[in-house]
């Protein structure tokens, strides 16, 4: 395998893009993906590394005009544990309590398992349930140059997505969800974390007076990337949560999947399990 034959730290975003508009750059953030996909070969990395943990401003997660924005560089532990999340979108601190061991999560970050872009990467499954959005920066014509993609529109195939090898993504954003906002998040193995996830689901909408209205669903693990459940919204959009519209929302949801066979699962298993997590999650629901 070829040298790293450069290594930068920079300390601001705009000395970051300009590097990355310069030319091929490969970048490290908590490390937990790329390193060991190097180490094993599955992923060549470019001559110039460039660690980005000194970055200033991309550590916070704010409120700022009823959004809320996670800096790329926020960890899954500091998810886990913060004031605002818990108690406007718990569905991403549940998720980040399921996210591997307390060692990892100190080290991985947000950003680094949008880009890794696996079709398991469980914080993207309650992402997409909150109706997220990538924040996009570059350097272009001697300006920075910021972008927002919709989350479900960025992921393209396994480990691939509409960034451009010039564009760091500095933050994730959503609306801060309204008081009746109920989300839940289901990750499968025997274990509640430390598992790479054979299926993962997560629901989310509001819940007032009995119905479920602006739904979103969310799949992992069942297909190229991680997926909306678009015919299992449909199935749940303005329905009081009875037997007869559970039952219709978990035969939806195993027509949106399209998992397949592989190393840590059967196409059977996987489509029985979307179906009784789905179930599962919204009998939780109410
Ligand atoms: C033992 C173990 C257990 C794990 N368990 C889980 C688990 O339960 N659930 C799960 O989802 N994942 C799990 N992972 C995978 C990994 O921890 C996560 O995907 C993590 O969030 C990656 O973040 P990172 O900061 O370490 O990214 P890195 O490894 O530093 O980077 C990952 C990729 O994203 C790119 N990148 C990072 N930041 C940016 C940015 N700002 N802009 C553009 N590109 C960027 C990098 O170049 C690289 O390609 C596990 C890994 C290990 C080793």
């Amino acid at each position: 395998m070829s040298e790293i034959e450069r290594y930068i730290a920079p300390q601001a975003v705009v000395e970051a893009v300009k590097a990355m508009a310069a030319g091929p750059v490969t970048i490290l953030a908590g490390g937990t993906d790329l390193t060991p996909q190097i180490n094993e070969g599955r992923r060549k990395h470019a001559a110039t590394l460039m660690n980005i943990q000194r970055l200033e401003g991309l550590k916070d997660i704010s409120l700022v005009d009823g959004e809320i924005r996670i800096g790329t560089l926020v960890t899954v532990t500091e998810i886990r544990y913060n004031a605002l999340l818990t108690e406007s979108a718990t569905i991403l601190c549940d998720t980040a309590n399921c996210f591997a061991s307390e060692q990892i999560r100190n080290a991985a970050t947000i950003g680094g398992n949008i880009c890794n872009a696996s079709p398991a990467g469980d914080m993207i499954i309650p992402l997409l349930v909150l109706g997220a959005s990538v924040e996009l920066t570059s350097w272009k014509d001697d300006a920075l140059f910021v972008r927002r993609e919709a989350m479900k529109d960025f992921f393209k195939s396994p480990g691939k997505t509409t960034r451009q090898d010039n564009e760091l993504l500095t933050a994730v954003i959503f609306d801060k969800p309204s008081a009746d906002f109920v989300g839940k998040f289901r990750k499968s193995g025997p274990r509640p974390a430390l598992e790479i996830s054979t299926v993962t689901v997560g629901i989310g909408g509001d819940l007032k007076d009995g119905v479920f209205k602006n739904v979103r669903v969310a799949f992992g693990a069942v297909g190229p990337t991680p997926m909306r459940g678009t015919a299992t919204e449909a199935a749940l959009e303005g329905q009081s949560l009875n037997k007869d519209v559970i039952q219709a929302a978990t035969e939806a949801a195993r027509k949106d999947a399209t998992p397949i066979d592989d190393i840590r699962a059967t196409t059977w298993y996987r489509d029985h399990l979307i179906g009784v997590f789905t179930e599962e999650l919204l009998n939780n629901v109410c």
